[in-house]
């Protein structure tokens, strides 16, 4: 089924990635070329393959699920386009994704994703990955009315005026928990 002519499952929920900073392999393999000919080589290059290889696996082992979660859409000039079932898996794959080529570009030995480092936008104390029903957001660890929502985590990313939007979006998150816990 040709994922790339219709939104799957969600709007907006596409992530694309560069391959040449997931995948360090040659685009073509003189190698495979010679045994197999050329029919042995792929349309779609060696690297955008195992770029994919790559970003599926390390979604898998974050618990995301291909096929369920996220599928491939399709591939561009040294990109490739994933689409994802919701935002809240869209900004969690993002982080797994950002912070796995940070370590990368840092030459720091890639392992598990589960801390990334974040800090609270309203107080700086470090905000941990929480699960709440079946939707994970980023908590504070000195105040618990401070959350700070996956999509608003990648929001943040991308820096510029959406930083501002980011913590206003937490404040307004903050009154509304202060709220709830006055009436427990
Ligand atoms: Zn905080």
């Amino acid at each position: 089924m040709a994922y790339e002519v219709r939104d799957w499952k969600a709007p907006g929920c596409s992530l694309t990635l560069k391959t040449d900073k997931l995948s360090d392999r040659e685009t073509f393999s003189a190698e495979i070329n010679e045994k197999y000919g050329e029919g042995g080589g792929l349309n779609a290059n060696y690297r955008t393959v195992e770029a994919l290889a790559l970003a599926a696996n390390l979604l898998g082992e974050e618990g995301l699920k291909y096929g369920q979660d996220f599928v491939f859409k399709t591939s561009g000039l040294d990109e490739i386009i994933l689409d994802f079932a919701d935002k809240d898996k869209l900004g969690q794959a993002d982080i797994i994704i950002s912070d796995y080529l940070f370590k990368k570009a840092n030459n720091r030995k890639p392992q598990g994703t589960k801390k990334p480092a974040i800090k609270c936008l309203l107080c700086g104390a470090e905000m941990k990955l929480e699960t709440y029903d079946t939707t994970s957001y980023f908590q504070c660890q000195q105040d618990e009315t401070h959350r700070m929502s996956l999509s608003e985590w990648s929001d943040f990313q991308h820096g510029g005026e959406s930083k501002e939007k980011v913590r206003k979006a937490m404040l307004e998150r903050r009154t509304n928990l202060q709220a709830q816990l006055i009436q427990k």
